[in-house]
């Protein structure tokens, strides 16, 4: 076999094909709401433009630097993110931010960026995991806030980063899963004193940690009973008590740094508590804190199941580039029946795994209750909305407790059966789409042999990224279990699965 001589390996950047080839059933949507897949249209173009012409140069060269240097954190992709408007893009635009927050943008957002470096989109996803589960709390005082923040840290090229840490030493797949919490061996605990919290104990496995300026810690007030009074809180990254632990050293996801969080009697100011589940009277909603967790792991889920298919896009692409130029037996490899049927079944793989996320995004779409899933109506991206917004009187109402007590009703009116559909098809799109792009980074590495286990091909760098994606988020395992008690569970009375 003849290999190319290539100054930019890492990915076919000649595009190739445009959104109409990709996503048919948003082009359908479109004659319904032009509006909405306007917006979708203008996202993924972004994205595309920014990932192709900005991206890729420091793509394998920032991996390179991770690996010779744990302590390396990749500050100059962040800047660049900044630079280009990725850290706020989707925060609404009367905060400041690029309002691209349709929500049907966010899964071809997704896979555009980890087709080209599933590391930098694991990166932005521990900021986006942040500021999804700030929204959710529904805590609009603090949501501003930390919007204003992401904005003007952009505009003043000093980034603003959040992240959310759930996960602990010992309970990572237990606080995935609602029902699992009962049995999970949580020690990191918060508790109420005069003026606000004290949170002690730790969390692994952040992403973007050393990256935050804030945290948004997850820790329950009550170690025996964590669903009945369940806490989140801002923890800025130079608050008294806190400190940072190692930074992961691990397989793939190079440029994201996933980070261990220390709590040593860390005090939480009252204004800081971003949520308590529990109602102050001794009562609290365990339903509360279901729906939220699952609407956020709904949300997450949807979104890496399209990081999967850009991971798995992204090794179909660079082997289609290396594919067009190296020749076997004085034939292309394009060229050759075994090489064409092997791509097919790359681009199989990630065609029907990018159904599967789109449906999901439809599922939310069509099931969550609150206006959540909806796109914002054309006032509220106004000039004029951004000033109101702004005005200290308006804040009080939009701050309110009333509010928020009000969004949070309506997010539970969600009915059984919209919960149980959004549960099965995010973790479906979770599952289908980091497989996809393991088996993807597999066939892509066999297919090119040692030009696959390459650094400077870049595609051993996808494979090792890919593995990544079956384990966050829930591992596949739990998500298959949850795929089977949200479906077929539902239909076989008797049958129990947690
Ligand atoms: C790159 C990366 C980034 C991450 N980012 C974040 C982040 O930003 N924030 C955060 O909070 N966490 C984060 N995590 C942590 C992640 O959510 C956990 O790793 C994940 O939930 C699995 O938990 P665990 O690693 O403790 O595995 P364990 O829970 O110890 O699981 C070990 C094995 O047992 C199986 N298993 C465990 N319990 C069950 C069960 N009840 N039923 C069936 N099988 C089970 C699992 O499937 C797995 O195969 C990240 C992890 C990685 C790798």
């Amino acid at each position: 076999m003849v290999e190319p001589d290539i100054a930019t390996p890492s990915i076919d950047t000649d595009g190739g094909f445009d959104f109409d080839d990709h996503f048919f059933g948003l082009v359908v949507l479109e004659k319904h709401d032009p509006r909405m897949v306007a917006k979708v249209r203008e996202s993924w173009l972004k994205t595309r433009r920014f990932c192709r012409e900005h991206l890729v140069p420091h793509v394998l060269s920032e991996d390179r630097k991770n690996m010779a240097d744990p302590q390396y954190i990749s500050w100059d992709l962040v800047r660049l993110a900044a630079r280009h408007g990725q850290l706020s893009r989707f925060i609404p635009p009367f905060f400041g931010g690029g309002g691209e927050g349709a929500p049907a943008a966010m899964g071809p957002y997704a896979e555009e960026q980890s087709a080209v470096d599933t590391g930098f989109s694991g990166m932005l996803g521990g900021h986006g995991l942040g500021l999804v589960g700030l929204a959710l709390t529904f805590n609009m005082r603090v949501l501003q806030r930390v919007a204003e923040k992401v904005v003007a840290g952009e505009k003043s090229e000093t980034p603003y980063l959040i992240d959310a840490a759930i996960t602990e030493p010992t309970a990572g797949t237990d606080v995935e899963e609602v029902e699992l919490y009962p049995k999970a061996r949580l020690i990191s605990h918060a508790k109420k004193v005069p003026g606000g919290a004290i949170l002690n104990g730790r969390k692994v496995f952040i992403s973007t940690g050393h990256m935050a300026s804030d945290h948004l810690v997850f820790m329950p007030f009550d170690l025996k009973d964590p669903v009945h009074d369940y806490g989140c809180f801002i923890v800025p990254k130079h608050a008294k008590g806190f400190s940072l632990g190692r930074k992961e050293r691990k397989m793939g996801h190079l440029v994201s740094t996933v980070s261990e969080l220390i709590f040593e009697d860390c005090f939480v100011p009252e204004e800081d508590i971003v949520l308590q589940t529990a109602d102050g009277s001794g009562g609290s909603d365990p339903d509360r804190f279901a729906v939220l967790l699952e609407t956020v792991l709904g949300i997450t889920r949807t979104a890496v199941g399209a990081m999967g298919v850009g991971n798995a896009r992204g090794s179909f692409e660079r082997v289609l580039a290396l594919a067009k130029r190296t020749l076997h037996k004085g034939r292309t490899l394009v060229n050759q029946q075994w090489a064409q049927t092997l791509l097919t079944n790359m681009h199989i793989n990630v065609v029907t795994a990018r159904s599967v996320y789109l449906e999901s995004t439809f599922a939310l779409m069509a099931n969550l209750e609150g206006g959540l899933a909806g796109p914002l109506p054309p006032v509220l991206e106004t000039a004029l909305a951004r000033r109101v917004f702004a005005n200290r009187w308006f804040k009080k109402v939009f701050h309110s407790e009333k509010l928020r007590a009000r969004m949070l009703d309506q997010l539970l009116e969600t009915k059984p059966e919209g919960r149980a559909r959004i549960q099965f098809m995010s973790s479906l799109s979770k599952v289908v789409g980091s497989d996809a792009a393991m088996e993807n980074g597999h066939m892509a590495v066999e297919f090119l042999s040692r030009a696959g286990v390459r650094h400077d091909r870049g595609v051993e760098k996808g494979f090792r990224d890919a593995k990544l994606l079956q384990i966050f988020e829930g591992t596949n395992q739990l998500n298959r279990l949850n795929i089977f008690k949200h479906y077929l569970g539902r239909r076989l009375p008797g049958v129990k699965v947690f």
